[in-house]
């Protein structure tokens, strides 16, 4: 399927590893030239030349945190007038929220809600402009059916989505959407280093870890980052312009839900 986006500009947050990864590398098959960023230069380096290597559309790499104003100002510099944007940074940490206090919540809503929400102020009035815009903010499965020692995602990920929700129907006449594409279990670093740790603290394997979770998700399996970018990509694509303010998730089926 041609998704009618080749020659457009995405900024892809988060991006040398994981789901973000597989958003950009997704964008890049459809011919799309990319900014992605990730604090780390050296696995991004990779991942940008990986990425120019299968695709040959345009890849900049810009290393800095996209949480802090410095980093956001560094990655707008390199694409002033992205037409797609995806949101992404690293989850907060697990934990007991007795153990958490307003510092740790002000770096959990800085970067799952905040940062989203100032790189779509500094770029949707371009898209509106130009009549054309894509917003892609990957939040979590938690924004559904909350995980409990994800405190601090499900919250700071479910004010981005109320935000969301209200901003997004006020931009849809000027064919600019903005959505939240939600992950269930992905096999990523991030999520690997969740196992390691929950095995460890149950007193199990990683394999025995992996079992307990597969059982609960229908696909019987874990999702992959390239299948997350596939979906990322359709939402960016110009045949998507009636999805407006949607949570999707991708999860195998994990959420039991009718809706
Ligand atoms: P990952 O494999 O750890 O990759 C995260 C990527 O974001 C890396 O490229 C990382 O590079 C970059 N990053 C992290 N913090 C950043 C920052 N402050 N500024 C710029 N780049 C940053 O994680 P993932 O599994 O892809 O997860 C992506 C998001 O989805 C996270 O918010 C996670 O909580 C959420 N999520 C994931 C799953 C899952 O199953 N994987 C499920 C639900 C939600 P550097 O570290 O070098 O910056």
């Amino acid at each position: 399927m041609d998704l009618g986006i080749r020659g457009k500009n995405a900024i892809v947050c988060g991006a040398s590893k994981g789901l973000g990864k597989g958003c950009a590398a997704a964008l890049a098959r459809d011919g799309v030239n990319l900014v992605i960023n990730s604090r780390g230069r050296e696995a991004l380096e990779a991942t940008a030349e990986e990425i120019r290597r299968e695709s040959g559309v345009k890849v900049t790499a810009i290393a800095c945190d996209v949480t802090t104003p410095q980093g956001r100002a560094q990655l707008l510099a390199a694409c002033p007038n992205p037409d797609i944007l995806v949101n992404n940074a690293g989850g907060p940490p697990p934990g007991d929220f007795r153990e958490w206090n307003r510092e740790t919540w002000l770096k959990a809503i800085d970067a799952n809600m905040l940062t989203p929400i100032e790189l779509i102020k500094a770029t949707l009035d371009g898209m509106i402009a130009r009549k054309f815009g894509r917003v892609v903010n990957i939040t979590s499965g938690a924004v559904k059916a909350p995980i409990a020692e994800l405190g601090l995602s499900n919250g700071a990920r479910s004010g981005l989505t109320g935000f969301v929700a209200g901003i997004a129907r006020q931009a849809a006449q000027h064919n600019v959407t903005i959505n939240n594409l939600l992950p269930g279990r992905f096999m990523t670093d991030r999520l690997r280093g969740n196992m390691e740790t929950n095995a460890k603290k149950a007193g199990r394997t990683f394999d025995e870890q992996a079992r307990v979770l597969l059982a609960a998700i229908p696909a019987g399996r874990f999702g992959t980052p390239e299948e997350f970018g596939e979906a990322c990509a359709f939402l960016c694509g110009a045949q998507a312009g009636y999805f407006i303010g949607q949570n999707l998730l991708q999860d195998g089926g994990q959420y039991p839900g009718t809706f």
